[in-house]
């Protein structure tokens, strides 16, 4: 009897041992192909190549596990719609998402406005960071080079769920934190247009105007591609505030 006892308890206590782990772990999520969140142009490629260094895993924690709150984001000579906060969760990979977005809409300043071809939607500190760019370097490049203002820019949405070479488990592109922007031309006020694809190299004043902005955009990203960087980048610019490298302090100019 007392034998019968100590088996039963023997087979409680290891019931209870082996069915404790399974019960702790973490269930398995599905492995799902990322979905991008529109149907865009810029859902190719890679946004940094391979060889440079990235740390974006664990900043994409960190942003998307603040709670959700309206962001008070004011920029001068912009014009910006505020946003809830959001993450991908909803179309399967919860690392994307922006603690602080903004949707970019236009810049202005007395004399001119100039549109963008879609809105941008960034972090508030991205946004900062590209609408200086545009107001400070790339209007008045435009007048010093093609003597007329821009009245509008072609670019991308900016936020993209998505992933290098858009694997499931490749690391996140800045797209995915709202910390990225792809641009591929400008519309003139004289209604010429500066294609980044096709002006880009030329000794023309447009090539000039483009490789005044790139340079200029290399002081306030972290990372700027173009065509000159590999073929993904062929047709726009690539501009974002990633962090690389253990201090945030490597940038890259392409
Ligand atoms: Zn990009």
């Amino acid at each position: 009897m007392q034998r019968a006892v100590l088996c039963f308890l023997f087979l409680l206590s290891y019931g209870f041992a082996h069915s404790e782990p399974v019960m702790a772990s973490d269930p398995v999520p599905p492995v799902k192909p990322i979905t991008p969140t529109s149907p865009h142009d810029f859902i190719e490629g890679v946004d940094i190549p391979p060889s440079k260094p990235d740390a974006t895993a664990h900043e994409a924690t960190k942003e998307t596990s603040a709670k959700p709150k309206a962001v008070d984001c004011e920029i001068d000579g912009a014009t910006v719609e505020q946003t809830m906060p959001f993450n991908g969760a909803d179309i399967g990979d919860k690392a994307c998402g922006v603690a602080a977005p903004v949707k970019l809409l236009g810049i202005h300043d007395r004399d001119h406005r100039t549109s963008f071809s879609s809105p941008i939607t960034v972090s508030c500190e991205f946004a900062k960071v590209f609408a200086e760019w545009l107001q400070e370097d790339v209007l008045p490049a435009a007048e010093e080079h093609l003597e007329h203002s821009i009245v509008k820019l072609r670019n991308g949405p900016g936020y993209q769920c998505r992933r290098r070479n858009n694997q499931p488990d490749g690391k996140l592109s800045e797209h995915a934190l709202g910390k990225a922007v792809d641009l591929t031309g400008f519309q003139l006020g004289d209604s010429t247009f500066v294609s980044v694809q096709e002006d880009w190299g030329a000794e023309t004043r447009e090539g000039r105007f483009l490789k005044s902005i790139h340079a200029s955009a290399c002081k306030r990203f972290t990372t700027v591609l173009g065509p000159d960087a590999d073929p993904n980048h062929k047709s726009h610019f690539h501009l974002d505030i990633g962090c690389h490298g253990k201090s945030c302090t490597y940038l890259i100019c392409q």
